[in-house]
Parts: C-alpha cells; sequence; structure tokens
C-alpha cells in the first residue's frame, strides 16, 4: 500500500501538492510538521504536511520527500483552519498565508544551503562527484544548489543531493534546530546535599580562611533563606559584589551546582504592580462590557481619547488569565506603542511576549515556541497584524486597538488581510471574545454595533478631571490676506505655542507631509522634476540636499539651475516636516524641536529616542506626520497643531473624510490628556469644511451619519463589499490590451457591479504602470459565487500568452 501527504509549499499555488511517503515516515509525519520538499527541476522547500491518505494523485508523479525537520507539529489544527478561512476569503493561497504567517527561520527554502555534516567521516564511501561536493564544503562553509550544480556540471542534481544526504555527506542548512540557537543563561544552585543544615555547618566551619566564599553564601541565602531556588550567577555576583573566580572555587568544591539553560532572549522584568482602581464610570463600562459578552462575542467599545480604554483591557485580559486562557492584543503600528508596552509589562510581566518583525529570527522563533509549548511566557501576546497568525492552541481574548486604524490592512504582498476581521474569525474558531477598541471607530464598525451585530460600550469623558480640548479653526485665507502669518504659523498658533512654552508645557505639531518641500519648480520655465520610475514630482529633503521619490526611494541631488532651461529659478512649493522644524527653529532659536515621521525613525530605537526625549522634556515641541496619532500618551502637551488640514480633506477615496476625522481626533486626543486644558489649532483654507466643523465640535455620530448616508447613496461599504482588481506591467500597451480583455470578461460575467479600467491616482510606480478596476457585490448575495468567478477568469487571463507577465492582484475589502 503506497502512502501520501498533501503538503502546503510557500509559494501562489491554488493547489496542495502529494508527495509520497515511506512507512517508517509516515509512523513520524502528523499534520503540520514541516518536511523538505523537491519541487520543478532542482528547488527544494520547507513544507507544512496538511494531510495523509493512500490516493496517488492522477496528474503527475508523486516524489518521495527529502526530510523530516520536526519532532512535532509546528502548528495547529486551529491554526491552519483559520489560515485556510484567510486563503478562501481573500482570494490568495494558503502557501501565501504561510509564507506570511512562519517567521523565515522556520521556513528555508529553495536558496537552500548545504553543508556539510560533521559527524562524516569516511571518504572512502563517496562517489566521484560527491568528492567534489565534499572538497567544496571543506573550504566554503555552506553551498547553494546552484553551487552544486556547477561543481559537478549538471543540471538536475535533486537526486544527487538525495544520495549525498542519504549517505549522511551533508545537512541541509534548513532545520529550524541548527539554525536557531538558543541563547544560554547560567544558573546557581545548592548542592542537596546541604540542604542537610549538619552537612552546612560543617562546610562553613571549614571555609573560615576563605572569607570571599563565605560572603558569597551569606548573600545567597539572603535572597533564598531556604537555599532551595535556583539562581541567576549574575543576579547572585552582583548582589554579592562577589567575582566569578569565587564562584569557581565553591563550584569545585561542590557546594554549588552551576549550570547552563536557554533563556528567552526577550527579557521581561519580572516585578509586576498592582491594577489601578477604575473610575465609576469605568467601572461601569467594564460591567457593561461583561455583560454583552453573554449575548455577543464581539463588543465595539466607543471611548473618547485619554478615557482609559487601556486600563479596562487590562482588567478583561486578567480576568482571561485567570481562566487559563491565551490574549492576543493587537496593535495598529508596534514601532511606535513603547509606551503602552511598558505600561502592559508592569501589569503581566513575563507572561507578555511581545511579537515584532523588527525583531530578530530567533526572538521572533521562541515567541512561536512558547506559544506551541504553552509556556507561562506567552499567555498575552502583542503585536501587530501578523500576530494573528500565530500558534495560538487556547484563545479566549483578542484585543484589537484603534480598530479604524488605516494600517491593519495587508496590502503589498498577499494575504491582502485586513487583521480585525480576520482576529474576529480567529476568535470564532477559539470560542474567544473581541472588543475592538477606538475613539473613532470606522463607519463599518459602528454600523455593525448599529444594528446589533456587535456589542456597544460607551466611554464618553476623559479620566480624572481631564475635558476634551477646545479645538479651534484658522482661516488662512484670512490670516494671509490679513497679513497674521509667519511664515507657516498663523499668528494665534504662534502666540499659544509661546504661551505653552512660557507655562512649562510640551506642544505637538502635525504635518501630513515629510521632507522639507513636496514641490520644486521652475518660476521661469514652470518645470517640475519628477521621478523617471515613477508619475510623481520629486519631494526635496534640505538636509540630504536632493530630491526624492517617496513612492520608489529614487534621489537626485539637487542643482541649483533647472534641468529643463538653465536658469537658476527654482522655488519649493508647499512644506513638510522637514520645512516646519526650520522654519520653527528661527522663530523660536532657543527651544529644542523634535521631529517624528518616516525620516527620523529608520532605526530599531530611533522611536523609542524621539518619543523618550519628549517624555523627559530634553525636546519642547514634537513636529511630525500621522505617526504623531497613534497611542502616545504624554501629559505634560497642552496644545497640539495642525499646520494645513485641507490635502487629505481632498484625497480621492471614499474614506478621505471619514480619514481625515479620525486623524485630525486622534491628534487632538494628544493634547490635554492629564487635568490641565488642553487647546487644539487648526490652520485650513476651508474652516467651513463639514467634516472640520464636525471635529470642531467633537461631533462623531453626527459625522457617522453623514457619511453613512452618502455611502447609500454611492454604493460604498458598509452598503456593498468591494474588491479591487489591479493590474500592472512594464509596457503601457500590453497593459492597454489587458484592461481591455478584462473590461469585456468582467462585464459578461458581473454585469453593471463591475466598474473600471481607470487610472490610479498615480499611473505609474516603480516604472510598472497600473490599471484598477472595482467590483461591488450587493451584501445579501453569496461573495463566494463571485469569487470562484473571478478566479476563473484570472486563471483564463494569465493563460493568454501576451498577458503572462503581468501582475493580477486580487484585493478583497481593498479599504
Ligand atoms: P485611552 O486608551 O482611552 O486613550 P488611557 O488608558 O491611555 O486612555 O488612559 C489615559 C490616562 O489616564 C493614562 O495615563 C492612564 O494611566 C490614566 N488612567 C486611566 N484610567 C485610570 C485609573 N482608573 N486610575 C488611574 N489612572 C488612570
Ligand atoms: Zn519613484
Amino acid at each position: 500500500m503506497e502512502l501520501f501527504i498533501d503538503v502546503i509549499l510557500p509559494i501562489p499555488l491554488q493547489k496542495l501538492f502529494t508527495y509520497k511517503i515511506t512507512d517508517v515516515e509516515a509512523s513520524q509525519l502528523t499534520p503540520g510538521m514541516r518536511v523538505v520538499v523537491p519541487f520543478g527541476k532542482s528547488k527544494l522547500y520547507t513544507a507544512i504536511v496538511e494531510n495523509s491518505h493512500q490516493l496517488a494523485p492522477t496528474a503527475y508523479q508523486a516524489k518521495p520527500i527529502y526530510q523530516i525537520l520536526d519532532k512535532s507539529p509546528i502548528i495547529t489544527k486551529k491554526q491552519l483552519q483559520h489560515w485556510q478561512w484567510i486563503a478562501a476569503y481573500y482570494c490568495c493561497t494558503l502557501g501565501e498565508v504561510m509564507r506570511a504567517a512562519l517567521p523565515s527561520a522556520l521556513l528555508l527554502e529553495s536558496e537552500t544551503l548545504v553543508v556539510k555534516n560533521q559527524l562524516f567521516n569516511d571518504e572512502s564511501l563517496l562517489t566521484d562527484g560527491e568528492f567534489l561536493i565534499f572538497e567544496a564544503l571543506q573550504h566554503q562553509a555552506e553551498l547553494k544548489i546552484s553551487d552544486i550544480s556547477n561543481i559537478i556540471q549538471r543540471k538536475t542534481v535533486v537526486g544527487f543531493i538525495q544520495q549525498m544526504l542519504n549517505k549522511g555527506l551533508i545537512e541541509l542548512k534548513e532545520s529550524l534546530y541548527q539554525k536557531y540557537k538558543p541563547k544560554l543563561e547560567k544558573y546557581v544552585k545548592l548542592n542537596p546535599k546541604y540542604h542537610n543544615s549538619n552537612a552546612l555547618n560543617t562546610f562553613l566551619n571549614d571555609l573560615k580562611k576563605a572569607p570571599k566564599q563565605s560572603a558569597l553564601i551569606l548573600q545567597f541565602f539572603a535572597l533564598n533563606p531556604k537555599g532551595t531556588k535556583t539562581l541567576v550567577a549574575n543576579d547572585l555576583l552582583t548582589k554579592a559584589q562577589s567575582s566569578v573566580a569565587v564562584l569557581n572555587a565553591l563550584h569545585e568544591k561542590e557546594f554549588f551546582e552551576v549550570f547552563y539553560e536557554p533563556v528567552d532572549r526577550i527579557q521581561n522584568s519580572d516585578e509586576t504592580v498592582g491594577l489601578k482602581s477604575l473610575s465609576k464610570t469605568q467601572q461601569v463600562a467594564l460591567n457593561h462590557l461583561k455583560k454583552a459578552f453573554l449575548k455577543h462575542d464581539v463588543c465595539l467599545l466607543h471611548g473618547v481619547t485619554s478615557s482609559g480604554k487601556t486600563e479596562l483591557y487590562v482588567s478583561l485580559i486578567q480576568e482571561a488569565l485567570k481562566q487559563n486562557k491565551q490574549v492576543l492584543f493587537l496593535l495598529p503600528e508596534i514601532a511606535l506603542t513603547t509606551q503602552l508596552i511598558i505600561r502592559l509589562r508592569a501589569y503581566f510581566g513575563t507572561s507578555l511576549a511581545v511579537f515584532h518583525s523588527k525583531y530578530s529570527l530567533n526572538e521572533r522563533v521562541e515567541v512561536w515556541q512558547n506559544l506551541m509549548g504553552h509556556t507561562e511566557k506567552a499567555q498575552i501576546i502583542i503585536g501587530a497584524r501578523s500576530a494573528l497568525l500565530l500558534p495560538f492552541s487556547n484563545l479566549g481574548l483578542i484585543i484589537v486597538d484603534e480598530e479604524h486604524e488605516n494600517s491593519y490592512k495587508q496590502f503589498e504582498p498577499a494575504p491582502r488581510y485586513h487583521a480585525r476581521d480576520a482576529a474576529i474569525v480567529l476568535a470564532s474558531i477559539h470560542q474567544a471574545k473581541v472588543v475592538l477598541g477606538s475613539a473613532t471607530p470606522s463607519i463599518e464598525t459602528y454600523y455593525n454595533a448599529q444594528k446589533n451585530k456587535y456589542a456597544l460600550v460607551e466611554l464618553s469623558e476623559r479620566f480624572g478631571d481631564g475635558l476634551l480640548p477646545k479645538i479651534e479653526l484658522i482661516n488662512l485665507k484670512e490670516t494671509y490676506k490679513k497679513k497674521q502669518m509667519n511664515g507657516f504659523f498663523s499668528n494665534q498658533l504662534l502666540e499659544e505655542i509661546k504661551r505653552a512654552l512660557s507655562n512649562q508645557n510640551q506642544i505637538i505639531l502635525f504635518q501630513n507631509r515629510r521632507g522639507y518641500a513636496p514641490i520644486m519648480s521652475c518660476t521661469s520655465c514652470g518645470v517640475v522634476p519628477h521621478c523617471p520610475n515613477c508619475d510623481v514630482s520629486l519631494t526635496f529633503h534640505k538636509l540630504k540636499n536632493s530630491l526624492q521619490c517617496h513612492y520608489c526611494g529614487y534621489s537626485e541631488p539637487l542643482v541649483t539651475n533647472c534641468k529643463a532651461c538653465g536658469n537658476a529659478t527654482l522655488t519649493t512649493q508647499g512644506f513638510g516636516t522637514e520645512q516646519i522644524v526650520a522654519a520653527l527653529q528661527e522663530l523660536l532659536p532657543e527651544v529644542p524641536i523634535g521631529r517624528m515621521d518616516f525620516d527620523t525613525t529608520r532605526g530599531k530605537y530611533s522611536y523609542q529616542k524621539i518619543i523618550n526625549d519628549f517624555q523627559l522634556g530634553n525636546t519642547k515641541i514634537l513636529v511630525g506626520t500621522q505617526m504623531l496619532s497613534k497611542g502616545l500618551d504624554f501629559s505634560n502637551v497642552t496644545l497640539v497643531g495642525v499646520l494645513q488640514a485641507d490635502s487629505m480633506l481632498n484625497f480621492p477615496d471614499f474614506r478621505a473624510h471619514e480619514h481625515s476625522f479620525q486623524l485630525l481626533q486622534q491628534v487632538a486626543g494628544r493634547s490635554g490628556r492629564s487635568a490641565s486644558n488642553g487647546r487644539v489649532v487648526i490652520q485650513t483654507y476651508n474652516p467651513f469644511h463639514q467634516i472640520l466643523k464636525q471635529v470642531q465640535a467633537h461631533a462623531y455620530l453626527q459625522m457617522y451619519q453623514e457619511q453613512l448616508s452618502e455611502r447609500k447613496q454611492h454604493r460604498y461599504p458598509p452598503f456593498v463589499r468591494l474588491v479591487k482588481i489591479i493590474l500592472k506591467h512594464k509596457n503601457a500597451h500590453t497593459l492597454f490590451n489587458a484592461s481591455e480583455w478584462l473590461a469585456k470578461s468582467f462585464a459578461i460575467t458581473f454585469k453593471d457591479e463591475a466598474l473600471g479600467p481607470s487610472d490610479p491616482p498615480i499611473p505609474r510606480i516603480r516604472n510598472l504602470y497600473a490599471k484598477t478596476f472595482l467590483l461591488k457585490f450587493p451584501k445579501n448575495q453569496q461573495l463566494e459565487n463571485s469569487k470562484r468567478a473571478l478566479l476563473i477568469i484570472k486563471d483564463r487571463f494569465l493563460a493568454i500568452s501576451e498577458f503572462k507577465s503581468v501582475r493580477f492582484i486580487i484585493d478583497v475589502d481593498n479599504y
């Protein structure tokens, strides 16, 4: 009887692939384990076993697997079930989900490296070809498959590598347990023989002539009166002000046992503080939440900025932990939330683990293993959207903080999932509860709450005596006309800045553009320098004295004369964060100013430094982009200034108004978070815009109702479902033909549900032209059928030879 497994390969293939296994392998393999398999002519991949069976594939001859990498599954059944939902809903492959989910240390593949098996020593067993490889590996630590193919001058080397693996000559440098090196910690323990006090006294008496050793032993017992605990060697030595030599002496006398154990790289402090007691309003809200969960699985916590949503999350987390459940805390952008992590650490200590793409591979593998192993360390996972794909076994609660944030949606590459929505599905797989928290919920979520699909709990006052900040709109048209401007700052904004400074308070200034000036143009001929790869103008960065493209990263040095007409008449239009800092520094030369935007936050710790500097008062004013709107809590900020609110309102997107409201409310929410009254000054050319009026009045509900009726009228979510199709190609002509073909095909299948083709706001990025289509499906229609039809069209499209190299991107819920 032949045995087979179906595996998930980390590539965009719709189908699972089938491989042959031996009886012995069958006895070792279970779904969720990793195997190395050959694919194509000479590729090797790490794949995950999905199931096993006895059905030989009909379309191809099943190949044997190369190697089993795990002793037990590294993914859970529930996880797999969740991946399957993501693949089906977002029209991508399981392999793409797997690639997004597995830290790459667990996902080693065809670029696979071959290394020498150190245990191999019998050269006499080798064939000529094998000997060549053996020799090569004496000089080079590792070889790629293509190197091997060159050395033995053969194209297909799969069988050859297999043979070397069988002989034990080589190993694939793929297996987790070789690549992953745990960090070790040195520990000290008392030899059990000295638990007996007679033995101990005798030993101490004999030590009279070694005062340093006695001192170390005294300290050991001071930290650990019964002498039964295991201590970290370094802690002991520091406290005792002793040295390794002293410890070694006691180790040699077999008084102490000294040994190494792996520790998590992600060091957590053990010390925790008690929970804050909730205010009356908060307690009422918490009770509502708990009651809501009796009937609903999802609850929207709509709480104004600084109302103490985090404290409510903390109470809920604690209850989940008491029931021995795991908790997932999702954040829109983890790099920005050091403050929150510190707060949660103080409550939960080592049971909190952070999952973060900026962490090293080993650190991420450790979180993975802690979860798989149900250790105490990983009961609460805090992370950005990809933390959703971790191997949870027993989730009780998911918190999606700032649920309205756009960064929960992944746009590139697939899986193009929305973490909030995928979290709700994950919770239902685990029968867990979900809290969606926001001061400015997304229209869709609020709509679901209104329709009673989700429960709704409101928290409408700030904690303590804090009032919502007073928001003022400044009409830039008038202030320019009346000459009440100092560069970009209206007299009033400047006055308020000075007043806040003289009161020893701090200020946040917001401008949603980075760089110095977004447009450089020539006053003689009007030419604007553009990116050679993208259809956008270049942004001037003064510090680097260069022109940069914010879409592809292209940059060129600024020349003083216009490239087109040669005149030295280049001038800037508009302004970004860099220019604001420069202008402000001229007006207030003594005041230290910080800047937080994409350009100043590239390093691993740069956010933290900027935030620390501001928190400690080393900087008095912080200028930044929308990064400033996310969850920062500075008690000393009393003034927030928005330099120009207009461009975001005019962005061509059906959510532009909703987003502007959210962004402005959130930025405003950074002001006056402690008792002193906060102020916000918004400069705009259009102070009568309804969104700005609503921001000013903190009128979320009014904004919601108005936007909702517009969405209904123009058929946008939540009244329809959107699927966006993007075609991309380097050749505009091919792209044109492709979009014509697709338009016809869509018209036949989807009739008037299909819109397009249309040009995106930037028709070319990185030398790829793009066309977009929008499919609008009624809410009550079975979406699966439409998606199936769409995938069939995609297959037909890609089967046409002219369109083979066109990128066909499907983006479900593309907003
Ligand atoms: P939100 O998440 O709603 O913006 P936070 O949870 O950050 O609000 O709370 C705002 C501030 O008020 C924080 O500094 C927090 O420590 C403080 N705070 C909130 N609730 C309490 C409480 N019950 N006791 C003491 N301080 C609180
Ligand atoms: Zn570019």
